[in-house]
């Protein structure tokens, strides 16, 4: 059969656009190389944001009044932001948690008072009637207890507001990608996990995907492999230009008092970078860094000098704050699938869908920075672009909290305890988990006792990109292997 269209790379972008691209009644084939959800999608800050970022153009917010059509374009991006964070919370409280976000403004900093309030009522209008912010701006001497990162603040310059919003976090994104998988299958899509793509060829107007369980053959194919994108692009025998620039992002979980339980405040590091101490179930993480990186996406985990780096930003960030560094072992961290900038030969922040077909011949699409929030935004843009119709759209269903009894791509424990169950970020990085499941498992995939040890010993391996080098657990021998290869 050849396919509508076929989609290489089972990450939140991947699987939004199989599920999207089914509802407007194409025929699609997802293929992953490993389990959906588990590229940098497993590896964010998890933010779904509000959109204020976008009302906030670096300067002054009087910039926008020399550039109308930046804030025309803003406006915009506001606005598609709301209404998807509004549908993304109704249609799935179970998946998104809400986060008091504190942010302190300091004298001489950019934004005034009164310029945050007008970004408010902006975002309070497109967001009306969906899920709450609850904006409030406090002087410093009015906090009370409400905040309880405030006093951790360093006193260095004089503290001018503090406010504090509610934004929500993705708890965990990897779940949503599998249960989008599953709604795209049950409008009569097709996804194989552990199925790479090994080489692309055109023939006629019908592109050929190579994988082990064959070769498949669309009208289109969208590249949405995250930070492999170039990689994936160069399976095709004509050469490409390049489009992803990644940096590194890592991550430092701890345990803080239970009086900053749901509270996060958000400053900016040293360098100029946003940087966070978020509320992560029942601990927070901070971060993330940001370094420029060529790495293989495949073995990116956390550095010795990043969690130095991490613990010498939270002294700076939040001097107050009485933390043990002893309880600091465990982080993430990923690689950002950021948009190559070929003037500057840098990561630009720009999400781009990028045209890679010949003119007049079948349409080759890829992504760069499709963000997590984004997503539902980003398949629709993607499906308009490769012309997929909304006439006969049907509206896709919406799993529930329950692991579907139709999830067929189950193949080895970490997509149960990791992607399904997300029991991995629980603070014993989901090893009890493991051992119950393990054996439900092998009743249902009918595992021998050998290959239950191998299920066991892999998932260790695969939660020790969980934990910096230096953590006193005894860790398996170097190096890591993704399992997508060998436990088929
Ligand atoms: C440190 C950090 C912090 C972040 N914080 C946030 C945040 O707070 N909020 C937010 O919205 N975004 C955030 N992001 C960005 C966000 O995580 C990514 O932009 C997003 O997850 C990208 O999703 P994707 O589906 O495009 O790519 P991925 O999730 O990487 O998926 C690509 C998939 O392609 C597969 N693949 C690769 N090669 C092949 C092949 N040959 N054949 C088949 N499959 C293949 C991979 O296995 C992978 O599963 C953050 C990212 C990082 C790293």
């Amino acid at each position: 059969m050849v396919y509508d269209l076929a989609i290489i790379g089972g990450g939140i972008n991947g699987a939004a656009l199989m599920r999207e691209a089914a509802a407007r009644g194409a025929q699609v084939i997802l293929l992953e190389k490993a389990d959906f959800g588990s590229g940098s999608t497993s590896r964010s800050s998890r933010l779904l944001h509000c959109g204020l970022r976008y009302l906030a153009p670096g300067s002054s917010m009087s910039r926008f009044l020399t550039s109308p059509d930046q804030l025309t374009r803003a406006l915009r991006t506001v606005q598609r932001s709301m209404r998807a964070r509004n549908a993304l919370v109704a249609e799935r409280p179970h998946l998104l948690k809400p986060i008091r976000m504190t942010f302190p403004i300091y004298e001489g900093d950019t934004y005034r008072g009164w310029q945050i309030d007008a970004a408010f009522a902006v975002l309070r209008h497109f967001g009306r009637g969906g899920a709450p912010l609850d904006y409030r701006r406090y002087r410093p001497d009015r906090l009370g207890e409400a905040l309880p990162f405030v006093d951790c603040l360093p006193k260095r310059k004089p503290l001018r507001h503090v406010i504090a919003y509610t934004e929500y976090q993705f708890d965990w994104p990897e779940r949503l990608t599998v249960d989008m998988v599953l709604e795209a299958e049950m409008l009569g899509a097709e996804a194989r996990n552990y199925c790479p793509v090994t080489a692309i060829s055109e023939t006629g107007d019908i592109w050929r995907l190579d994988t082990p369980e064959g070769a498949v053959e669309a009208k289109a194919v969208a590249n949405l492999a995250g930070p492999w994108v170039d990689k994936v692009a160069g399976l095709e025998e004509r050469a490409h230009p390049r489009m992803v620039n990644t940096t590194r992002g890592s991550h430092l979980v701890m345990q803080l008092g239970l009086e900053f339980r749901g509270h996060g405040v958000m400053t900016m590091s040293g360098l100029d970078h946003p940087f966070y101490c978020f509320p992560w179930r029942d601990r927070h993480f901070i971060g993330p860094t940001e370094t420029a990186s060529t790495e293989n996406p495949d073995t990116v985990r956390p550095e010795a000098a990043e969690k130095a780096a991490l613990l010498a930003d939270l002294k700076g960030q939040l001097p107050g704050l009485d933390v043990d560094i002893g309880d600091t072992a465990l982080g993430w961290a990923g690689l950002r699938p950021l948009t190559h900038e070929p003037r500057t030969m840098m990561a630009a922040r720009n999400r781009v869908i990028h045209q890679l077909g010949r003119a007049g011949g079948p349409k080759f699409v890829a992504l760069t920075n499709g963000s997590l929030g984004a997503h539902a935004i980003t398949a629709d843009d993607i499906s308009d672009l490769l012309g997929l119709s909304r006439a006969q759209r049907r509206e896709p269903p919406v799993v529930g909290p329950e692991i579907s009894p139709n999830d067929t791509h189950v193949r080895h424990l970490a997509d149960v305890v990791w992607r399904r169950r997300g029991r991995v970020w629980d603070a014993d990085c989901g090893k009890a988990d493991a051992a119950s499941e393990v054996a439900a498992l092998a009743g249902q995939l009918g595992w021998s006792a050998a290959r239950i040890d191998e299920e066991l010993w892999h998932f260790q391996r695969e939660t020790a990109f969980f934990r910096y080098p230096g953590s006193d657990e005894v860790l398996p021998q170097e190096p890591l292997e993704r399992p997508d290869s060998k436990r088929q």
